[in-house]
């Protein structure tokens, strides 16, 4: 990829799902590959596929829908920082106001300014569980470092042992009240419907004890797109 160019999964409009701006309407720029390729992946195409645009191409694109609130999501779209970069200063002369979801495993000085021109960073590690792997915390933990005031902490969850877990990682990193917390009851690929409402319900019941015993500040979101468009895999 040019620096001048980005290697983009899909453009679309939607309205945002998940995490602090739920329910504002945006145009979301997916773009290409993952660092992690988690086990409960909801956005496993975007791993691989993809195609090269150029700057223009992505603004005139993105423009066409008229909204201000653009989402740079993947995959991970900090793996294309060095490029993200000047496509970010473009957007933002642009008007538009932008926020960037990443998994929190890249934090080297191109990450970090890619970041610092968000209004909104939203860092969503991964506990085992839901990525299969073990979450090593020292670069969410410098994100947070430099991002003071622009950033907010999304841990998926799958069970009530999985927001334990959370619970006491976020303990242990003493964000205190400075960095909002929102658990997300994630969606399993392939499950149904009902399935994902029954997990989502019993979370709920069993958040205000996890609440109460560490006490500390967390906002329980479900995937609010996932509950509209729970059969439809893209482009929401
Ligand atoms: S970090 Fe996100 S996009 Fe990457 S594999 Fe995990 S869930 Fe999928």
């Amino acid at each position: 990829v040019s620096l001048s160019a980005v290697k983009v999964c899909e453009i679309f409009a939607s309205i945002q799902g998940e995490g602090l701006r739920v329910g504002e309407p945006s145009v979301f720029l997916r773009l290409s590959g993952c660092n992690l390729k988690c086990v409960m992946c909801d956005t496993r195409y975007s791993w691989n596929e993809g195609k090269e645009l150029s700057y223009d191409e992505i603004l005139e694109r993105i423009a066409s829908f008229g909204l201000k609130s653009v989402v740079i999501t993947g995959g991970e779209p900090l793996l294309q920082r060095k490029s993200l970069l000047g496509l970010v200063k473009l957007l933002n002369e642009n008007g538009f106001t932008l926020s960037i979801e990443t998994n929190g495993t890249i934090a080297d000085e191109p990450a970090v300014e890619v970041c610092k021109l968000m209004e909104l960073v939203t860092i969503s590690p991964k506990i085992t569980s839901f990525s299969g792997k073990v979450l090593h915390l020292n670069t969410v933990c410098k994100l947070l470092e430099e991002l003071k005031n622009r950033v907010c902490l999304k841990w998926p969850i799958l069970s009530r042992e999985d927001f334990e877990v959370v619970a006491e990682l976020v303990e242990d990193m003493d964000v205190g009240g400075d960095v909002p917390v929102v658990v997300q009851p994630a969606f399993v690929p392939g499950e149904s419907f009902d399935d994902y409402l029954e997990r989502v319900r019993l979370l709920w019941k069993a958040a205000p004890e996890v609440f109460r015993k560490r006490r500390l500040s967390f906002r329980f979101i479900p995937q609010l797109h996932r509950l509209v468009f729970f059969d439809i895999e893209r482009g929401v």
